[in-house]
């Protein structure tokens, strides 16, 4: 079996990082000796109690956690509950690890979404096993989770992925009264260009756009999409009109420097985009399809205006 920094670097396609282990105990001896265990392969991070061990997952979420039960305070039982029912903490894995080895509170334990019951003392190389299958899992759990939201051929985030970030987006522009804009892109005389060079190559100038375009986002939270067939489309959250004006055009421009030939596109010599901008004060709240609506009809702007351009408008 591949060791889970592994499996992580070839799953996530990141350099290796070590696994991040949460351990859960009130007793300094049993944290001692599963540090000895894992430190050598995982990050291992302490929590004493339930409130400091749910804090961290929150923050920082581990790629495991192990449990102790028995805690003063909060006990192991609740500390699992509640990571449960946590949308940012539910996809952590949790094994108990516990010195009460009776099968109900082995069952209450699974039931509650613990995915190992470990009794103590706990034998090294049993308790490394059962944690390297579960991280391993883990990580693959997470790439499935991830490759839904992926396109296929260009590997930015697809249509499903936007339209949930849009939303989300559209709701939080609402809540704190900040800007938000949306740039909708397209590729102009694509059909000529597929005609001319072939769907391969139609296909290989799509991902040169798409990771294009992905690269000239600057900010963490901006993000690009593929919308359908040869249309993109970026969100651009706490940006006002004019910078999200000056982003388009820079798309624009990267997007011919780079210089894929395109002999009948009636634009120019090389694959060029339109685009539409929408912007959003923020004021007032205003529904997504409106956003969207608005930035198709500047993209519609660009294409009779001459394509190879971006247009804009900001709602009011
Ligand atoms: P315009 O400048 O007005 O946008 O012209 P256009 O030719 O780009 O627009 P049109 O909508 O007529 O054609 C889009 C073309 O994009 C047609 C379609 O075959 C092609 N296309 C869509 N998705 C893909 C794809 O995944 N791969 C390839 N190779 N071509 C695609
Ligand atoms: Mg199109
Ligand atoms: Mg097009």
């Amino acid at each position: 079996m591949p060791h889970p920094e592994s499996t992580y670097a070839k799953f996530m396609g990141t350099t290796a990082l070590k696994p991040r282990l949460l351990v859960v105990d009130d007793q300094p001896i049993n944290i001692q000796v599963m540090y000895q265990i894992f430190a050598a392969e995982y990050q291992v991070f302490i929590a004493t109690n339930g409130n400091q061990a749910l804090n961290f997952c929150r923050t920082t979420p581990p790629d495991l956690v192990l449990l102790d039960i028995v805690m003063p305070g909060m006990d192991g039982f609740e500390v699992c509950a509640a990571l449960k029912a946590d949308a940012s903490t539910k996809n952590i894995p949790v094994i108990f690890v516990t010195a009460h080895t009776d099968a109900v509170q082995e069952t209450r334990g699974l039931e509650l979404g613990a995915v190992d019951f470990i009794s103590k003392p706990v034998n090294p190389a049993v308790v490394r096993a059962r944690v390297h299958t579960q991280i391993t899992l883990k990580f693959q759990s997470d790439l499935m989770r991830k490759l839904v939201f992926l396109d296929g051929l260009t590997g930015v985030f697809n249509r499903r992925y936007f339209d949930q970030q849009l939303a989300i987006e559209v709701a939080r522009s609402a809540r704190a009264q900040s800007p938000l804009a949306l740039i909708m892109i397209d590729v102009d005389f694509f059909k000529r260009y597929n005609d001319n060079y072939g769907h391969q190559a139609g296909d290989d100038c799509l991902c040169t756009v798409a990771q294009t375009l992905k690269a000239s986002l600057r900010r963490p939270a901006d993000l690009v999409a593929r919308y359908g067939g040869e249309e993109f489309a970026c969100i651009l959250p706490d940006t006002a009109f004019t910078d999200a004006m000056a982003m388009a055009q820079e798309l624009e421009q990267t997007v011919r420097k780079k210089a894929i030939a395109h002999a009948d596109s009636g634009a120019a010599h090389v694959v060029t985009v339109s685009l539409g901008v929408a912007g959003h004060s923020g004021q007032r709240p205003i529904q997504a399809a409106t956003l969207l609506a608005l930035a198709d009809a500047q993209l519609y702007q660009a294409k009779h205006a001459g394509r190879a351009r971006a247009c804009g408008a900001e709602l009011t």
